[in-house]
Formats: C-alpha cells, structure tokens, sequence
C-alpha cells in the first residue's frame, strides 16, 4: 500500500479528482501530498448525458476505493474540474464548451446524493492553478497568472493566494484576450482572440499553410517525414519534435506561437502585475523553442522595468495536473476559503 495512505489513519488520506476532458474524463485518488494513487479513464464520447456520467462515476469511485482497500470514511472529498462555465458557488455545470449536452447540471449536489461524499467543483483551469499553487510552481508564490494550453487557451488568476474568479465567476478567459480587432472570427463571437492563434488546431493550420508554401522539394522537409509524410497526422507534439531537430518551418511556427502568447502575457504583466506566470497543457511541453520567443516579446512588451522580468515557468504538474488539481481544490475548499 502507497506509504501516504497508511501513515494517515485518523484523518481523510485521500481526495478524489474528477478532470473532465473533451476527450477522456480521469477519476483518481490523490493524497494530501499531491500523490496521484491510482486513476480510471473513460471516454468523454461514450459517456450519453450527465447522468450517465453521475453512474459511471460512483462506480468508478467505488471500484478505486476497493482496489486501493480503502473505505468512503478516509475520503476527504470529491473535486471535479470542468471544461466551460461553471458557476463554483452553486455547485453548478453551466456550459462545458466542447461537450454537447451539459446545460445547468447541479453537478455537486448529484454528486454528493449518490456518493455520499463532499463534492466541489470549478473551472479546469482554476482547479489547475490550485494544484500548482500547492503541490507545483506556483509553491512560496502569492500572486500569479495560470495559463494551460491545450484544444483551448484556460486562465486562471490567484490573488493573495486565492483564486479570483471575478462578478460571476466568469474571470481568467485569457484565452479570449482580443489580439486583433480584424483578426480571424474566434468561436466565442469575437475577432483575432489569443486563442485563435495558439489553440491546437491553429497551430497545426498555421504549419499546414506553411507546408503548402514551401518552395523545395516537400518530402525532404523534416516535419513532413516524422509525421509519416502525412500532413494530416501532423500534432503540436510532432511538431516540437521537428523543431528540436531544427526544422526551420517548425521552428518559425513556435516562434510566431510564443510571439502571441508573449503579447497577451504583457497585457497581463501591465494589469496585474504578478509575480509570476505559470504556463502548462499539452502545447506547453514544446519548451524552449515556444518559451524563449514568449518570454522575449513579453519582456520587449511590457511597460514597467520590473515587469520585464516577470518570470514566466512552466508548470510542475504535468499530463495529471487536471486530476491532482482538482482533489487539491477539494482539499482546499474544505480546509479554508479557496
Ligand atoms: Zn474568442
């Protein structure tokens, strides 16, 4: 048995995280230290309605307490973390953006009906944030700016060491930040927002119109053969890949990718002045061939000396961030505001 589980035997030692994903939903047991236990996937498209989903996931609970032989007595709580608009204080499931289906859903009062377990629930980035508030980057830091790059651009805000989720819980669309009033149409309605540029699909765009302009002989193009010679196989992680071997159109990508990003970061760097920014999800991983130009155009952009050097990291937690984030923020809400 995990060494955290068995030291803990008077107090919850676990909480359990909920990362709904638009591809695949994680349920897993997470400890107070940030220790992920064990984990169950299901996929996002096979799972019909809420309701279903509230099934699927007590048995999940169930099945995961019983492998790890653990009783409901030593859960701490449930925290789920959302892709969309979820109002934290009703407990409630908004709209989750790329899922079809969930309108209004009181999540947490379901949740804790058919569980008997304390359940909270909130945006995915800001239960992100909160995982790396406590268990990641964002340790001995106050004031930062979360951001996690992924399909979607998610934001998160943490002021004087609590999440700031504005009027109606609405704050951290920085992924919406507008850019270019001319810009291309974004889903949200508006023009030329962040995410119109960096999201996932924008990325591979930008290297597919790339591909289709280049003058030489296309099959000698190194990020043409590591994706099999298939453009359409092509992913932001191929991509990086591309880019570390040196492949100048990919590296002219993550250039423009980081150049966008640093753009919206000296926005926040003038409004917000944090101490930080935490950067993470799957396009992150790119490292230094997205980070450097994202830092330089932060630096060259913001006003303030001070600003300038504004550290920008990149997030500690890594592919499990969204579990460990969200049985961290149930951990939080129970213990003190959060
Ligand atoms: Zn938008």
């Amino acid at each position: 048995m995990n060494h955290e589980l068995r030291t803990l035997n008077h107090e919850p030692s676990v909480y359990i995280g909920i990362d709904i994903g638009a591809t695949e939903v994680k349920t897993g047991l997470v400890t107070r230290q940030g220790t992920l236990v064990s984990k169950e996937r299901h996929e996002t498209a096979k799972i019909a309605s809420p309701a279903h989903f509230l099934d699927i996931l007590n048995e999940t609970v169930h099945r995961l307490l019983q492998s790890n032989a653990l009783s409901k007595q030593s859960v701490g709580g449930i925290g789920i973390g959302a892709p969309g608009w979820v109002d934290y204080p009703h407990g409630i499931v908004r709209e989750l953006t790329n899922i079809p289906g969930w309108r209004d859903v009181p999540i947490v009062i379901q949740l804790q009906t058919a569980t008997g377990l304390k359940s909270f629930v909130d945006n995915d980035a800001n239960v992100m944030a909160v995982g790396e508030l406590i268990h990641g980057a964002g340790r001995g830091h106050e004031n930062f700016v979360c951001l996690t790059l992924g399909t979607g651009v998610g934001g998160a805000i943490v002021v004087d060491g609590k999440l700031y989720r504005g009027a109606n819980g609405l704050a951290g669309e920085i992924g919406h930040m507008i850019l270019d009033l001319n810009g291309p149409e974004c889903a949200c309605g508006a023009r030329g927002c962040l995410e119109r540029y960096v999201g996932n699909r924008f990325i591979i765009a930008n290297a597919l119109r790339k591909l289709e302009a280049l003058a030489g002989p296309v099959h000698e193009n190194i990020l043409l053969s590591l994706a099999d010679n298939r453009p359409d196989k092509i992913t932001p992680k191929i991509l990086a890949e591309a880019a570390a071997r040196g492949d100048a159109l990919s590296l002219d990508v993550w250039r423009e990718t980081g150049h966008y990003l640093g753009v919206a970061l000296s926005v926040l760097v003038n409004l917000l002045n944090p101490e930080c920014f935490i950067i993470g999800g799957g396009v992150a991983r790119a490292g230094s061939v997205l980070f450097d130009p994202m830092r330089d155009t932060a630096a060259r952009l913001a006003m303030n000396q001070l600003g300038k050097t504004t550290p920008i990291m990149e997030a500690e937690l890594k592919e499990d961030a969204g579990l460990i984030g969200a049985a961290t923020f149930a951990l939080t809400c129970l213990e003190k505001a959060c």
